[in-house]
């Protein structure tokens, strides 16, 4: 299982994470990044982090 932190004082609500997650599970919910969908959708393909010009996004295995 994946697990996937954002950081919301490096968020800026930008949605590039939402919009190019291929599971679909992150969203932009009050102008902050968060992952709506279920947690074990999560395929750790990272395209959220290499997305975040923020650096506010990290995925790790648990
Ligand atoms: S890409 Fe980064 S800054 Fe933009 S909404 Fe996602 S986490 Fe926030
Ligand atoms: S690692 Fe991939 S599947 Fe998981 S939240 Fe990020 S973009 Fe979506």
């Amino acid at each position: 299982m994946y697990v996937v932190t954002i950081d919301v004082e490096k968020c800026q609500g930008c949605g590039e994470c939402a919009d190019n997650c291929p599971a679909s599970i992150l969203e932009v919910v009050d102008g902050k990044a968060q992952m709506t969908g279920d947690p074990a959708d999560c395929l750790g393909c990272e395209t959220c982090v290499a997305s975040c010009e923020h650096d506010a996004i990290t995925v790790s295995e648990s």
